[in-house]
């Protein structure tokens, strides 16, 4: 079977329910955009904090590598990649989140929402 390239989602499959299991996180090597509220969850931030300048704690997220960069129009934060693509909360060897209970709305909508909504970029582990 062909596999499905995370870049082009028209070689993606349609998602049916347990095709995670077995799958190596192809979602989780593309990019993540994140709100405060999912920052907040994550605990990476609080409510003192998230009253303040957005623009400041942006700057220490950005800092301590957490994100790479806010846009203040969308209020998206987005998370910082590995050097291999990987999510920052990603497990190199099981390739499974570290953070699953608390993780962003972005991921746990998906693949509802993304580049091609109802489609995963599914990928057995090798
Ligand atoms: S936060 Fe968790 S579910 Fe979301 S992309 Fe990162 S590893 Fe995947």
């Amino acid at each position: 079977m062909k596999r499905p390239d995370k870049d082009r989602p028209s070689t993606w499959k349609p998602y049916k329910q347990g095709m995670c299991e077995g799958c190596a996180g192809s979602c989780c090597t593309m990019p993540v955009e994140v709100k405060l509220s999912d920052l907040i969850r994550l605990g990476l931030t609080d409510e003192d904090e998230a009253q303040g300048s957005i623009k400041k704690l942006a700057k220490r997220l950005m800092k301590e590598g957490i994100i790479t960069s806010y846009r203040s129009g969308t209020e998206f934060f987005m998370l910082t990649q590995k050097s291999n693509n990987d999510c920052l909360f990603l497990d190199l060897k099981t390739r499974l989140c570290t953070v699953y209970e608390k993780r962003p709305d972005t991921c746990r909508q998906f693949p509802s929402i993304g580049p091609r909504p109802g489609f995963c970029p599914v990928t057995p582990k090798s």
